[in-house]
């Protein structure tokens, strides 16, 4: 795949529309670190989602809620009582991936080296 422009949207709404706009020469971007194992060389436009407001932890009703565009390192960082995933985030890769790669990004496009999709 060869990125050849890239639309940062601030607003989900801008987000789909792009999307819908450019149909299968989008590609959705977050954390961006899986790019490197997709070959070929068919013309993309990344379509940034890191600016949507999808981040972040919180605890619902007893469960936990954790938005696609959450870092990695975020889930590492996180500690509360009933919390397990920062003993899964710490062992994935190195920390410079950990830093860029999102738990969306993760559990989208699967790889056979994939944790989250396993821990989950
Ligand atoms: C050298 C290296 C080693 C690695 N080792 C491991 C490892 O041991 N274990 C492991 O689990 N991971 C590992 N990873 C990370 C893993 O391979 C992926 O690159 C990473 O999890 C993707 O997350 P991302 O946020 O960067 O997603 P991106 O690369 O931005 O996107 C990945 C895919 O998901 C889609 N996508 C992303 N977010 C969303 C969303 N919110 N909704 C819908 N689709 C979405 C994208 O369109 C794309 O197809 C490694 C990565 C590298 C570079």
């Amino acid at each position: 795949m060869k990125l050849v422009d890239f639309r940062q949207p601030a607003r989900a709404d801008e987000a789909r529309a792009a999307l819908k706009e450019l149909g299968d020469s989008a590609a959705p971007i977050a954390g961006g670190t899986s790019m490197v194992f997709l070959p070929g060389n068919e013309e993309k436009v990344a379509v940034d989602l890191m600016r949507l407001g999808l981040d972040g932890i919180r605890r619902e009703n007893g469960a936990f809620r954790v938005g696609a565009t959450t870092r990695l390192a975020v889930l590492q960082k996180h500690h509360e009582a009933g919390w397990v995933l920062d003993r899964v985030a710490v062992h994935l890769a190195s920390q410079q991936i950990r830093n860029m790669s999102t738990i969306g990004g993760n559990i989208a496009r699967v790889f056979p080296w994939s944790d989250f999709a396993v821990a989950l």
